[in-house]
């Protein structure tokens, strides 16, 4: 088996055995086949004078890391990747912002990273790089001579060929990406959408249902959707810890309707609008009050976009306006947890809770709907409510989906989860339990790299 090197901008490293499925089950495949992983430690420093590639090692694995520079990380991580790729990516234009000293650091960046790896790739090393950060990272390996076998998963949606065009810039990024031979996305539709952009725009053609001929290259796209460990997690949420939690969260006032809400708060996940939705259903369905508390966990991210910090000022009025208006000596409608929580407790409180509610207005995949499925108990599970604009619902179509911005659609399939029967429930959760088994982070991974390790396809297919 080949040698792999995994590159991301941020680096699992291995003691981090507490990182998410993904970075599990990749650490995994590293340490199973030897490997290389390659990304920026975190650390930032004040100039190029202090950039220095640092390298520690874990059984057959390499982990090698650099810092940024305090321009990088403005112009390149909080500038380009966050306040111009990432909200074009999630259909938010109105959002984006775009300077050509952004822009050229991105390109910066991405170079020093290929600077940096060739010289520690061998011949016959397969390279895997993940995400929005690392688009031009194949680029700047082609031209240093490499050769090898290079595959990229984007990790976000990719927009529709018109909103991609809004970047200055889209037709070097669209370039960047065809210098890999393999292109993952979560579904479908990033895929056709890339596959669009290309086809109409950039004088390539498809020769197959999942591989592209464009610029005098070979490349496979395909949609690999990510997964979670379904059993790890299965087995987190039924622990005698969890128990004990659930337990509690029980007890704090009867009887209770527990709806749960777990994101980053970024202004894709939908929560102004989600907290409407839970408003309207108290309005509408009044018998609920008193027992019906919507828990929202909201960790902080990327405080330094100002997009960011408005979302939370925005969040904060709703949730105290909700309180304000519902709320009583006995009871708390909204319980907005503005930090991160650890798996092991999230994973209680999705068992613990009757209705997971899950609404971005636009999500790569979600994984937050796949944990609380593999967490509910089979015999007497909750019900997922899905926004139609996370990846995940291409596939998880037994959850109740709904529109994210119709306040009103996300109520009633509020209340249609709270009166919905039992058989009913179950049904739905095994369909949707097969599903997230049969998507798992291990086979996410294992298909990647079989598109990965497959021979190249010949210019004349
Ligand atoms: N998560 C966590 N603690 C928190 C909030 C989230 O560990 O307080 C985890 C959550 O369990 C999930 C991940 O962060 O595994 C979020 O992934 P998702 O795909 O839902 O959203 P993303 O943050 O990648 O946009």
């Amino acid at each position: 088996m080949r040698r792999l090197v995994i590159v991301s901008n941020r680096v699992a490293e291995p003691e981090r055995q507490a990182a998410g499925g993904l970075a599990v089950c990749i650490l995994d495949g590293l340490l199973e086949r030897g490997g290389v992983w390659f990304g920026w430690s975190g650390d930032i420093v004040a100039d190029e004078s202090g950039i220095g590639v640092s390298c520690t090692r874990r059984d057959n694995v390499t982990v090698v890391t650099m810092p940024l520079t305090e321009r990088d990380y403005a112009e390149y991580y909080l500038g380009y990747c966050n306040a111009a790729l990432w909200p074009v990516h999630h259909y938010r234009l109105d959002l984006a912002r775009f300077t050509q000293e952004n822009t050229e650091a991105y390109r910066r960046v991405n170079e020093r990273f290929a600077e940096e790896l060739a010289p520690i790739l061998t011949k016959t090393d397969v390279v895997w790089a993940h995400d929005y950060h690392l688009i031009a990272l194949a680029a700047g390996l082609r031209s240093r001579g490499v050769r090898n076998r290079l595959g990229f998963f984007l990790h976000i949606p990719f927009p529709p060929p018109d909103v991609l065009m809004a970047v200055p810039e889209h037709e070097w990024l669209v370039d960047s990406f065809l210098q890999y031979d393999v292109i993952g996305f979560q579904t479908k539709m990033d895929q056709s959408n890339f596959c669009r952009f290309v086809c109409e725009h950039a004088g390539g053609e498809m020769i197959s249902d999942d591989t592209l001929r464009a610029g005098g290259r070979i490349v496979t796209v395909s949609a690999f959707p990510v997964g979670i460990n379904v059993d790890a997690f299965a087995e987190m949420a039924s622990s005698a810890e969890a128990q004990k939690r659930i337990r509690w969260l029980h007890r704090c006032g009867e009887p209770r309707l527990n709806i749960i809400g777990v994101d980053r708060l970024d202004y894709t996940k939908g929560l102004p609008d989600r907290f409407r939705s839970f408003k309207r259903f108290l309005e509408l369905h009044p018998e609920n009050c008193k027992a019906a508390t919507l828990m929202q966990i909201a960790p902080p991210t990327r405080e330094e976009v100002k997009a960011y910090c408005d979302i939370r000022h925005e969040l904060e009025a709703l949730s105290g306006e909700i309180n304000g208006q519902f709320g009583d000596f006995d009871w708390t409608p909204v319980r907005y947890v503005h930090r991160s929580v650890p798996r092991d407790t999230l994973a209680a409180l999705y068992r613990g809770s009757q209705i997971g509610l899950v609404t971005p207005l636009r999500d790569g995949m979600n994984l937050v709907a796949k944990e609380y499925i593999a967490a509910q108990d089979p015999e007497n599970p909750g019900v997922l409510i899905l926004s139609r604009f996370a990846g995940a619902a291409e596939d998880l179509q037994e959850a109740l989906i709904v529109n994210p911005y119709d306040v009103d659609e996300v109520a009633q399939a509020i209340h249609k989860a709270v009166i919905m029967p039992l058989e009913e429930r179950k049904q739905r959760h095994a369909a949707l339990l097969a599903k997230i088994r049969e998507h798992d982070a291990c086979n996410w991974m294992a298909s990647f790299l079989r598109a990965l390790d497959a021979p190249p396809i010949p210019m004349a297919a």
